[in-house]
């Protein structure tokens, strides 16, 4: 099963694809943090990205798709689920035309549907680790000790673009660009809405009652 998550920045999208790759096997494209390693490593992708999550625009696509298309061509073999790309029409028209490329195909499309009251919320209070990458949130699930990682103890720390003025940019660059995205994979079909309220477990149950799977 190949799969295209998407939805409002803070929707749950990396939380659910973290369960997704857990229980079915799956390979996790996500271009924030494809993005975020090589700022890290400063490589040169990471050095044309950076000003632009630090602004909270979205890298243009000649990069994106550049990037997404060499993950695609190393799979060999292995089912995905796409977190976070596409982000607009074009982008989508491309990964379209690179799927057929590459005789892939897309099983599902996944939008997580969140209120903007419970995005901010969660885009505020999010606290990531350094290290690992784990995801955590201030009320909702806060690492045991304050500031280290249940998993590595790592440093948690809160992600530069989830900075109050960062977060409105972005939302606006989800309304503009991505939310349209909700009609262009309706028509394509295979499109399914789910509610992303509630805990990460009931959207997560949502989530593989509607694909029709046992995890
Ligand atoms: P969130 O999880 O909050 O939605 P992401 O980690 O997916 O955020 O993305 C962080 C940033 O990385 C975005 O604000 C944007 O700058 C960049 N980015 C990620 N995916 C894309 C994409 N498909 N197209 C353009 N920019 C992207
Ligand atoms: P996205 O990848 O869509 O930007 P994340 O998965 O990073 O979103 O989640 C954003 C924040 O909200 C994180 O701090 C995460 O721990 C928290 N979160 C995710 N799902 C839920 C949920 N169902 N209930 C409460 N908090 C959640
Ligand atoms: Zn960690």
């Amino acid at each position: 099963m190949n799969l295209i998550l998407f939805g409002p920045p803070g929707a749950g999208k990396g939380t659910q694809s973290a369960l997704l790759i857990e229980r079915l096997n799956i390979q996790q494209i996500s271009t924030g943090d494809l993005f975020r390693a090589a700022i890290k490593n400063k490589t040169e992708l990471g050095t044309k990205a950076k000003e632009f999550l630090d602004a909270g625009k979205l890298v243009p696509d000649s990069i994106t798709n550049g990037l997404v298309e060499e993950i695609l061509r190393k799979l060999n073999g292995k089912r995905f689920v796409l977190d976070g790309f596409p982000r607009n029409v074009d982008q989508a028209a491309a990964l379209e035309k690179l799927l057929e490329t590459l005789h892939l195909k897309i099983d599902k499309t996944l939008f997580l549907e969140v209120p903007m009251e419970l995005l901010l919320n969660r885009l505020a209070g999010r606290r990531v680790c350094k290290n690992c990458g784990t995801t955590y949130h201030v009320q909702a699930k806060p690492p045991h000790n304050a500031g280290v990682c249940d998993v590595c103890d790592g440093e948690v720390l809160q992600r530069p673009d989830d900075k109050e003025e960062v977060i409105r940019t972005r939302l606006e660059a989800y309304d503009k660009s991505t939310r349209p995205l909700k009609d262009y994979y309706k028509a394509a079909g295979q499109f399914i809405e789910i509610d992303g309220t509630g805990s990460t477990d009931a959207v997560f149950e949502r989530m593989t009652k509607a694909m029709q799977v046992k995890c």
